[in-house]
């Protein structure tokens, strides 16, 4: 875990700031932060051109810099008290794993897409979005960099990144959509980490208050308001490392598209076949000729996007309860059909359903450890998350760290005057 994570959100900037100073001198010209991320449902349905939702919180990176003469790159990583330098004309890969790889990928991907960086710079970064718990630390850190680079001019204004500031609703939503897929596409051949476009879309997206939509294959997307009396999003850590998983996700998606191979000969539809294309009344009236693993993984991700649709209508019709009960039954189907769960996450949810407050729980982002997220009645979220410790630690012997957050804006900057 990061050495961060007692910091808050608002001692994040201070530290940014303190840490610049001492780094290089003076004060930043830019200070940029994009949020972390909850999958509220949808688990595993983005790589497969799916119905997702989630929501931005109010746990972040921070970045803070400014542009230099010349062409280096000065980085400074509060969390691992560590620097990296690099040309910004020449950007390589360095070890996998490192955190140097996101910041890097970043430049490289906003370079390639917007037609090359400007000038170096020198900039410090912190954040505590807990690192690799499935909160996605790692796209809250690719789009805090993102926002930083592009507000310090050092990626130019070009093509959609006019936009980005403009007050016209689809200029404002192209930009941001162009830059999460410049950032996906920077996870996926520069880290080298395949996912899909969930996460940056989330840091790039969030609203306060609101819940977000997305269609994975139309790139449809939308805001769902959490109610006038918005719960609370109380986030519990298992204290369990996905480390041990390493592989799953890969394997999860090759068992997914097996599936679609079953089907490419009997469905005809416009473009690539996806599993979201497959009709759940197809997959159960195919089940017993289909790949016994597979066809389990599908019906996860087939009843998943049912579940964002049905629940996106339970926010609009303000029913909290059904919208805990969908999130609930999400967990189960992860649990059951999709296998990516664990016994430590199980026992997360198990306490938590014996909490005050709760409306339903799940594990969230890639699974087999990291954390849980729960809908919580807001005015009873120190109650829960006290109940749900004890209830833990008396399953599994294991101390949860719990996080009570709400949802919160996206990625943003500004310049420091
Ligand atoms: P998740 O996105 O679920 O948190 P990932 O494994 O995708 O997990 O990303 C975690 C990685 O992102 C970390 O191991 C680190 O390399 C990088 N990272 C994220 N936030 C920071 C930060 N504040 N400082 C340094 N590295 C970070
Ligand atoms: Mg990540």
């Amino acid at each position: 875990m990061d050495t961060s994570k007692s910091l808050s959100t608002q001692d994040l900037l201070g530290v940014a700031r303190e840490t610049f100073a001492d780094q290089f001198g003076g004060i930043p010209s830019v200070e940029a932060h994009a949020p972390g991320r909850v999958e509220l449902l949808g688990n595993h349905t983005d790589y497969n051109g799916g119905l997702v939702m989630a929501s931005a919180i109010n746990r972040e990176t921070v970045v803070v810099g400014r542009p230099i003469p010349g062409r280096g790159a000065l980085v400074h990583a509060v969390a691992f008290d560590a620097s990296d330098t690099f040309l910004v004309d020449r950007v390589e890969q360095t070890e996998p794993g490192s955190w140097t790889r996101y910041v890097r990928g970043v430049c490289w991907a906003l370079g390639e897409r917007f037609g090359g960086l400007t000038s170096g710079f020198e900039a410090v970064f912190v954040g505590n979005v807990p690192l690799g718990g499935g909160l996605s630390s790692s796209a809250s850190l690719q789009a805090a960099w993102a926002r930083f680079l592009i507000g310090a001019g050092i990626v130019p204004r070009t093509g959609s990144l006019t936009g980005l500031d403009s007050s016209d609703p689809a200029l404002h939503d192209q930009a941001r959509m162009d830059i999460a897929q410049a950032l996906r596409r920077s996870e996926n051949a520069f880290v080298e980490v395949g996912s899909g476009l969930l996460d940056q879309f989330s840091a790039m997206f969030g609203a306060a208050n609101q819940a977000l939509t997305l269609d994975c294959l139309t790139l449809k997307h939308g805001l769902v308001p959490l109610g006038e009396h918005a719960p609370a999003i109380v986030v519990c850590d298992s204290g369990t490392s996905r480390r041990l998983a390493d592989g799953m996700y890969d394997r999860r998606v090759a068992e997914c598209q097996r599936v679609v191979d079953f089907f490419r000969s009997r469905i005809a539809v416009e473009g690539e076949l996806m599993l979201r294309h497959i009709p759940l009344a197809d997959l159960q009236a195919n089940w017993d000729a289909l790949d016994p693993v597979g066809r389990k993984r599908a019906r996860h991700v087939l009843t998943e996007n049912e579940r964002v649709s049905q629940g996106a209508e339970a926010l609009r019709n303000g029913d909290l309860t059904r919208f805990g009960q969908l999130i609930s039954a999400s967990h189960a189907s992860s649990r059951d059909d999709f296998e990516n769960s664990s016994p430590a996450l199980d026992a997360l949810i198990e306490a938590a359903a014996e909490a005050p407050g709760f409306l339903g729980g799940k594990l969230s982002g890639a699974g087999w450890a990291g954390c849980t997220v729960n809908l919580v009645k807001a005015e009873q979220a120190a109650d829960f998350g006290a109940a749900l410790a004890r209830g833990y630690h008396k399953r599994t012997g294991l101390n949860t760290v719990v996080h009570v957050c709400h949802a919160a804006e996206g990625a943003s900057a500004r310049q420091v005057d």
